[in-house]
């Protein structure tokens, strides 16, 4: 649970994401799906209730709890004076992590996301969909367990969606578990083994894709029942 004052934003969402798992998190504006993740990682308190990452309690034990734990936010919240090199490198320093192994992931990361050539680049001097992009590798930076996606998509290209698409795709099939929340539907269809629809910070449904889908004409149809007013 999590109140602010005396507005409940997050009340008694109860949810267990598999390990591998590609788990979409989806509801209308202001539902309470980052206010979730900000308790998941520990950016916000909790009022109520318990988190769990990979068994460990994320307010007792969140050191281990975080280091499990890839974000990428809504918001870009880059250091706007380094570069998109050292971005990746200055984050994996937050965990203790650092030296040769570092500096050849960076550079790994780099080139994966295609940012090889703008790797020097203040972060200032890129585009929306290269931040996105960098988002993404700064996300995976210390080899999470867990990555989570706060609309990774919103306001990128047509093709840099497909791309991103394969690219957590790929990521998946390689073990990592993905938490998705994102306003197009499709993308969460596509991409989601299972998900959960939040409204008013209440989970309102939760099943395998297929399974939701099928309870009318369209996932586009089944949400806005399920949120409707
Ligand atoms: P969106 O799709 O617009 O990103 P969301 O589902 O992520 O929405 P949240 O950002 O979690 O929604 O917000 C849930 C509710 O909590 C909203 O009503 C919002 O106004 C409120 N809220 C969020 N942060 C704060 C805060 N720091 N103080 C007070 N209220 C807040």
């Amino acid at each position: 649970m999590k109140r602010y004052g005396s507005f409940t934003a997050v009340d008694g969402i109860s949810l267990s994401v598999e390990s591998g798992e590609f788990y979409g998190f989806l509801g209308p504006n202001g539902a309470g799906k980052t206010t979730t993740i900000n308790a998941i990682v520990g950016l916000a308190r909790t009022s109520g209730g318990s988190i769990r990452i990979f068994g460990y309690d994320n307010e007792r034990q969140w050191r281990e709890a975080r280091r499990l734990i890839g974000l990428s936010p809504q918001e870009f919240n880059f250091d706007r004076y380094l570069s998109l090199r050292d971005v990746l490198i200055y984050s994996a320093g937050y965990y203790g992590l650092r030296g040769k192994r570092v500096a050849e992931r960076a550079d790994m990361l780099l080139e994966r996301f295609g940012l090889t050539s703008h790797a020097h680049l203040e972060y200032t001097k890129i585009s929306g969909g290269q931040k996105r992009r960098l988002s993404l590798a700064r996300a995976l930076i210390h080899e999470p367990k867990l990555l989570i996606l706060d609309e990774p998509t919103a306001g990128v290209d047509v093709e840099l969606r497909l791309a991103l698409w394969e690219w957590l795709q790929k990521l998946n099939r390689e073990g990592l578990t993905i938490f998705l929340t994102t306003h197009y539907l499709e993308e969460a269809e596509e991409l989601c083994r299972r998900i959960a629809i939040v409204r008013a910070g209440r989970i309102v449904a939760e099943k395998p894709t297929e399974e939701l889908v099928a309870l009318g004409a369209s996932l586009q149809d089944v949400f806005l029942e399920l949120t409707r007013n």
